[in-house]
């Protein structure tokens, strides 16, 4: 093997890696904590210390079982906080005659290391990061060439193609999706539990990154970082998550309390995201746990799990690469309003809104419909830009890698991209969120009011967005009754609807 320098970015901690199953004297590990990383956009502080957190218990792992590497913290004088410098330093110190990476989930990154080879006067090499369950190109193989990508589709695909809950060339249960089952509020009929969280003392690394003038936005106890750092760690919340939590996962998966925010979800998205532990493990784990505790636990709730991680998870980054670049640039709607300064502190009367912001700010984390149906749902309606969304969103939760943000942001909340992820834009009114959570009645505004000094901004929101683009989505069968509706609607009743929704689209700072 000739003398060899192995990348291994902050978002491929994968320890079961072919790289690393063998010590080889010729290769060394480069991991690089750089400014580049801090400031492609401005990320939540919780997420840039998980990641340098779990980057340098990666790399301890790495030097203990044998391996060399080389470490940059993003403090040392060495570092020139850019990939492609940082590369070639080490490159002619080392005197290497060959550079690996592996494939980068992001565009960004994906390119730049293209760059990178081909100004490097020694061979190079590619690999796979040995960690998802498809390739980068399934999806969009799997759909050859539709406008529109049906996730159903490719979710039956997959658990046909890999065996998961199937007997035979059936679905377990007769059925493949309980997706009518996970939509309930919680009814207090089971009791809660937290999801499992850790006590890192980061201190000294929020030191390191005040030191370096990083810019970061939320706050949060320094020395109680409750993401899991290492591979153990997130196997514990695998292992929590199927003993106190799966059992209610499915049922409860939709539900929203403002005193309660993970209910029954797992927090695994980060250490998944950054590959401490991948998809088919976590498949696996729960499909034995379920298969062990079938008194306990029923199908529904483990079918709506797995959903979304081989279905949602994999779908989504094969719309990524089906659609990149270019994806990060779509806005259907044309949508061109400033984001309202509350999303950066949560101060908002609307009760829904402050809760799930004010939560997302102070845990860099948020689950599905908090993100889908109360942030984004109201970001679709105000006509927020869609940079301006994805920026929020890329920075603020700890799971935020382009691949899986743009594409749940963009596509499915924001149908920025007319339609390939979604059949039809996820909006609701206060209805849903008052049916799907206990906002609405600690909130200044009235749920069930359209118009008047205290109507619910989603309401006449709701109205107006349909309104105004007709056009585009007066034709979608998926729709047709949200028109049926409108054209329904008493003349005065509309007008004074469409005159709250004016009056509040040219105040969304002051709601
Ligand atoms: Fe949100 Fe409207 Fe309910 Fe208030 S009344 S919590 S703004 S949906």
């Amino acid at each position: 093997m000739p003398k060899t320098l192995r990348l291994i970015l902050g978002d491929q901690l994968n320890s079961a890696h072919s790289w690393l199953q063998h010590t080889n004297d010729e290769a060394t590990y480069l991991m690089l904590e750089i400014m580049q990383e801090q400031e492609y956009v401005m990320h939540n502080v919780q997420k840039i210390l998980a990641f340098f957190g779990a980057m340098r218990n990666f790399a301890h792992h790495l030097t203990k079982a044998g391996h060399r590497v080389i470490y940059l913290n993003l403090d040392d004088q060495g570092n020139e906080q850019d990939l492609e410098k940082n590369i070639k330093k080490i490159i002619k110190k080392e005197k290497i005659e060959l550079f690996e990476y592996q494939l980068p989930d992001e565009y960004r990154l994906d390119e730049q290391l293209k760059d990178i080879c081909k100004g490097l006067n020694i061979n190079t090499g590619v690999a796979d990061t040995e960690h998802f369950l498809t390739e980068r190109m399934e999806v969009h193989d799997f759909f050859g060439g539709k406008k529109r990508y049906l996730m159903e589709n490719f979710y039956r695909h997959m658990r046909s193609k890999n065996h998961i809950l199937m007997h035979g060339d059936e679905p377990e249960g007769d059925r493949w999706n309980f997706d009518a089952d996970n939509r309930n509020k919680y009814d207090g009929k089971v009791p809660l539990q937290d999801a499992l969280r850790f006590d890192h003392d980061v201190s000294s690394l929020k030191k390191m990154i005040d030191k370096m003038g990083v810019k970061y936005f939320g706050g949060f106890d320094e020395e109680h970082l409750p993401w899991p750092l290492s591979r153990q760690e997130a196997l514990k919340v695998l292992e929590y998550f199927c003993e106190h939590l799966l059992p209610h996962f499915g049922t409860y998966e939709d539900a929203m309390l403002q005193e309660h925010s993970s209910l029954f979800h797992s927090r695994i998205s980060f250490a998944q995201n950054v590959k401490l532990i991948s998809p088919a493990e976590i498949v696996g784990k729960v499909i034995s746990h379920y298969q062990s505790n079938k008194n306990k636990i029923s199908l529904a709730q483990v079918e709506g799990y797995i959903r979304q991680v081989i279905g949602w998870r994999e779908f989504m980054r094969g719309v990524y690469w089906a659609h990149m670049p270019g994806y990060d640039q779509k806005n259907f709607f044309g949508h061109k309003t400033e984001i309202p300064h509350w999303f950066w502190d949560g101060k908002t009367k609307m009760n829904c809104l402050n809760k799930c912001i004010t939560q997302s700010l102070d845990e860099a984390w948020a689950h599905h419909i908090q993100r889908l149906m109360v942030i984004g749902n109201f970001a679709l309606l105000a006509g927020i830009d869609p940079d301006h969304v994805d920026a929020w969103y890329l920075g603020i939760y700890i799971d935020a890698i382009q691949w899986v943000e743009v594409t749940n942001t963009r596509g499915m909340s924001q149908f920025a991209d007319g339609g390939i992820v979604g059949s039809k834009p996820y909006v609701a009114s206060a209805a849903y969120i008052n049916k799907m959570s206990d906002h609405c009645k600690h909130c200044h505004y009235n749920y069930k009011a359209r118009h008047g000094e205290k109507a619910c901004p989603f309401n006449s929101l709701y109205w107006n967005f349909f309104d105004r683009n007709a056009d585009k989505l007066e034709k979608n069968p998926r729709i047709g009754m949200a028109y049926v509706t409108l054209k329904k609607m008493k003349p005065d009743e509309k007008e004074k609807t469409m005159l709250q929704a004016e009056t509040y689209l040219n105040n969304l700072n002051e709601l």
